[in-house]
């Protein structure tokens, strides 16, 4: 019987493929305890389990490495330096001579680790929870004689659609265009980590499908549509026929508005729009330049620490942000300084934190940690020779941590000039404004920063106090309520007035409707997906800035997010028909 899943739409495409499942989860164990006798085969068994899941380890990382790259496979070497610990054999082996099977000592031990790492003061050890809870799972489903199957493990060619409770850094690094098609995941919004990186690596994806790991099976044919936010499990021959004249459909309309990339961003009534990229990955900056952006309006630098299993220096970063800027020319390419945190986790992360979103997070732990900042804004001095580059800082909530970054960007900026590296000091400093405090405090903001760039990831999430990762509550993640649009709005007067740039880079950007609404309050700039561009441009061309600006003064006047939506969807299909 076909089954239609729906979730949230990430990543545009339509797919149709073998579900590859995943279930990376700690198995259950069930008791068993053995006789005095029965120890040493038992511990024989036991490392049997370590030898196979480190021949298993290697090969991963030796096929995550081709494609990936060979620090992020680093991350399995960490995993194997955990199954080789001469203290975590001794004491699994002494909990098995207590009376318990292998699995249950393993399985005890992992956890009274991962608590003890958890808990840590050490930033380093809390870090490596992550790779506790991938050996736990890899090991433990060894000794119980669990399917131990990854990614990397699937044929080239296999064209599968990998479905998976949610994306860890260890699954990430075994993305494989030519073995997965798709992303499929329980957890997970069209904001979340595992979402914005499926739209960068252009792999069609559905998140927030809560249980498709439970309802599907491993080789069950589905179709994911990422547009439409559906999974169809084992379709029948009118659904399969229906997704074939979809995505046809869909390649016809992207080769059209590929047309586009060469045309001008102006409405019909002469106003000019600036459409830069978001890129998250350094090797999607020439498909990015290719789609007609001018400049990259974010570059996140995650990338270069999520899923690591140690801090890249200063000259892996140079490099990664040379790429990107030789890919836009003479364009502006705005770099963020990293913005860890929240469910952007180096490997493990900061599990201790009860709310990672209100935590230690973005500029927060680089001003704790001056040296990991500095290295990376030594990085970006030098790879501003190359380019117009512009600094940005994530989650700015004080004029002191903009004061604070200064001084320590001056600091770097004396270092390389006594190390006589070439760089470049006078390299403009601007923040994102994602929080409600950033807004209010615009004015005192602008007076120190050389641009905005509004985060509405993040600042939806802080203003309606709705957490952006959580599929539960996707639908109460409304960009459009007038909050929001009130808080833009002001954030670009205050910009305007004190005559520095403001740009919108949140997803908003990407969203034909909500680009509209951006530009109807006056936003000039807008930073997007560089999927979703093409598609933003055809909507600036469609329309008159006028009367956009109209129904935004409509939707900021509007009681709630559905009254707003309304009026702007009727302007702009009044101008352009229904978007895309
Ligand atoms: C945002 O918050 O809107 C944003 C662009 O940053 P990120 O999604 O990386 O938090
Ligand atoms: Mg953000």
């Amino acid at each position: 019987m076909p089954m239609i899943l729906t979730g949230i739409p990430a990543s545009p495409g339509i797919v149709v493929g073998p579900a590859h499942l995943l279930r990376w989860e700690v198995p259950e164990v069930p008791p068993r305890v053995i006789a005095d006798h029965e120890a040493e085969p038992e511990i024989a068994h036991f490392h049997e389990a370590l030898a196979q899941a480190t021949t298993r380890l290697r090969e991963v990382r030796e096929r995550a490495s081709k494609h990936a790259g060979p620090a992020e496979a680093g991350i399995f070497d960490v995993q194997v330096s955990i199954i080789e610990d001469a203290e975590l054999r001794a004491r699994v082996e002494s909990v098995i001579r207590q009376g318990f099977g292998a699995e249950r000592a393993f399985d005890v031990v992992m956890l009274e680790w991962r608590e003890h790492f958890a808990r840590s003061q050490h930033a380093m050890m809390r870090e490596r929870v992550g790779d506790l809870i991938d050996v736990h799972i890899r090991v433990l489903s060894l000794l119980l004689g669990l399917p131990d199957h990854d990614p990397v493990d699937l044929p080239k060619g296999a064209n599968a659609i990998l479905v998976t409770h949610d994306l860890t850094p260890s699954l990430t690094v075994q993305l494989d265009r030519e073995r997965i098609i798709g992303i499929a995941t329980d957890v997970g919004t069209r904001t979340s980590h595992v979402a914005i990186l499926a739209r960068s690596l252009g792999l069609p994806a559905v998140v927030g499908l809560l249980e498709a790991t439970t309802r599907l099976e491993s080789g069950d044919q589905v179709i994911l549509d990422g547009a439409a936010g559906t999974l169809t499990v084992r379709p029948t021959a009118a659904e399969l026929a229906a997704a074939a004249a979809r995505a046809a459909h869909e390649r016809r309309s992207r080769d059209e508005l590929a047309l586009l990339a060469g045309a001008e961003a102006v409405t019909r009534d002469g106003v000019r729009i600036i459409l830069r990229a978001n890129v998250d990955l350094p090797d999607e900056a020439a498909a990015a330049a290719a789609s007609g952006a001018e400049g990259v309006g974010l570059m996140r630098t995650e990338f270069l620490v999520v899923g690591r299993a140690t801090m890249p220096d200063e000259q892996e970063q140079y490099a990664a942000y040379v790429k990107v800027i030789a890919a836009f020319g003479k364009h502006p390419v705005i770099i963020r300084t990293f913005d860890v945190g929240g469910d952007k986790l180096p490997v493990g992360g900061f599990p201790h934190e009860a709310n990672p979103f209100l935590g230690w997070r973005a500029i927060r732990m680089c001003l704790d940690q001056p040296e990991i900042f500095k290295t990376q804004l030594r990085a970006l001095l030098r790879a501003a020779v190359h380019g117009d580059v512009r600094i940005m800082l994530p989650l700015v909530v004080t004029v002191d941590e903009v004061e604070q970054s200064r001084f320590l960007l001056g600091e770097a900026q004396r270092e390389l000039a006594e190390r006589g590296v070439a760089h470049r000091a006078d390299v403009p400093l601007g923040i994102m404004v994602e929080t409600p405090a950033a807004v209010m405090t615009a004015d005192a903001l602008a007076e120190r920063v050389a641009f905005f760039s509004i985060g509405t990831n993040d600042l939806v999430q802080y203003t309606l106090a709705v957490d952006r990762g959580n599929a539960g509550l996707a639908t109460r993640f409304t960009p459009l309520h007038p909050a929001v649009l009130r808080l833009i709005e002001r954030t670009q007067r205050i910009g305007a007035a004190a005559g520095i740039d403001v740009c919108v880079c949140g997803e908003m950007a990407s969203e034909p409707l909500m680009a509209y609404a951006l530009m109807g309050l006056g936003i000039r700039q807008l930073s997007v997906s560089a999927i979703s561009l093409p598609a933003v441009k055809r909507i600036v061309r469609g329309i008159h800035a006028s009367r956009a600006s109209e129904a935004a003064r409509g939707a900021l006047a509007a009681g709630t997010a559905a009254a707003a939506e309304f009026l702007l969807r009727t302007a702009l299909e009044a101008e352009i028909g229904a978007p895309g």
